[in-house]
């Protein structure tokens, strides 16, 4: 059997004083590791492509990066609120809602849980430290693949399945989460301050979607299986 292609979102920003499309290689690693081919997909403008790039892949990974624009949301902009990318939500919102429509299995991580709750109607927390004194640091500042703080997973849940464990030690670098769940989607884990760590689809629901607010990408190498095991999973929904 051949190796099942995923689209990776990808951001664009200026590096060296140019405007480049760039993704950090852990996904790729992780992704390719777990026998996928990861065909890197830039913010386009036009979102009516969504279901075509779709059509032609087996799984859509939504990566990590800025934060989701409050207004998608209802919100008004916290001072504390990060950069945004207009053309990078509005494309990955059309992804989410084509990736939906077409029960196309859906690996959403960091700003991708986010953006996955965001498109199907739910709320964030907009900046951790001031909406949510007393929680941990979650912007933890420690290298990319130092686990930080614990997550409880919801026994029974696609993510409990795919990561073999309730309990385990995530890394964190985020400031922003998940608030209030969009209807399809159900909180299936959660730092021991609260914060909302997974996401997800029903089991018996067709479409599989997980979301994540750790970086398994850059976990995949440790001792602990977990993330690879997350990959591993993914890769057999496909
Ligand atoms: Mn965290």
């Amino acid at each position: 059997m051949s190796a099942a292609l995923v689209a990776l979102t990808a951001t664009s920003d200026v590096i060296q004083g140019t405007r480049r499309v760039r993704v950090n290689d852990a996904y790729v690693h992780a992704l390719e590791r777990a026998g996928l081919v990861p065909v890197v997909l830039p913010p386009l403008e036009n979102v009516r492509q969504a279901a075509r790039v779709l059509a032609a892949v087996s799984g859509l990974v939504l990566s990590g990066g800025e934060d989701v624009d409050p207004a998608l949301y209802g919100a008004a902009p916290s001072p504390a609120l990060g950069t945004v990318h207009a053309r990078r939500d509005a494309w990955e919102l059309a992804l989410v809602h084509a990736a939906r429509d077409a029960s196309v299995p859906t690996l959403a991580i960091c700003r991708g849980i986010q953006v996955v709750n965001v498109a199907l109607g739910g709320t964030l927390v907009q900046d951790i430290p001031s909406e949510r004194p007393g929680a941990l640091a979650h912007e933890a500042g420690t290298a990319r693949a130092a686990r930080a703080h614990d997550i409880e997973v919801e026994p029974g849940s696609r993510l409990a399945s795919a990561l073999g464990a309730t309990r385990l030690a995530v890394n964190s670098f985020h400031h922003q989460s998940v608030d209030r769940p969009a209807p399809r989607l159900r909180i299936t884990a959660r730092s021991d301050d609260g914060i909302v760590e997974g996401l997800e689809t029903d089991r018996h629901d067709p479409w599989y979607a997980v979301g994540v607010q750790w970086h398994p990408e850059d976990l995949v190498d440790t001792e602990e299986p977990w993330d690879r095991q997350l990959f591993a999973t993914f890769a057999g929904r496909l």
